[in-house]
């Protein structure tokens, strides 16, 4: 349909150096900025695990670091907006794959 969401499960996506989701040790492979821009991940970005939709930053090495609630809460309100709106987008996308 038109008005789809770009399927996040197949390319353009930046591909990532293997990295395990810091809550349920999946692998995380590919990365898609939220406004489908194709950038790549840069320390301090955030992240949903497109597993198990737990939130987490991107540390100066690139690797994921699981955001904790205190994280979370020092957040801008729009950044805990577009996250909650991302969790809420992969759990969607989930259901329709499974
Ligand atoms: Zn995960």
């Amino acid at each position: 349909m038109k008005n789809d969401p770009p399927n996040i499960f197949d390319p353009p996506a930046a591909p990532l150096p293997g990295l395990l989701c810091p809550a349920c040790r999946r692998l995380n492979d590919q990365a898609e900025a939220a406004d489908f821009s194709n950038a790549k991940p840069s320390p301090g970005d955030l992240s949903v695990c497109i597993y198990c939709g737990e939130f987490a930053t991107y540390t100066e090495g690139l690797r994921l670091k699981l955001l904790t609630e205190d994280d979370f809460s020092r957040l801008p309100h729009a950044n805990k907006l577009e996250l909650l709106h991302a969790k809420k987008f992969v759990f969607k996308i989930r259901r329709q794959k499974l």
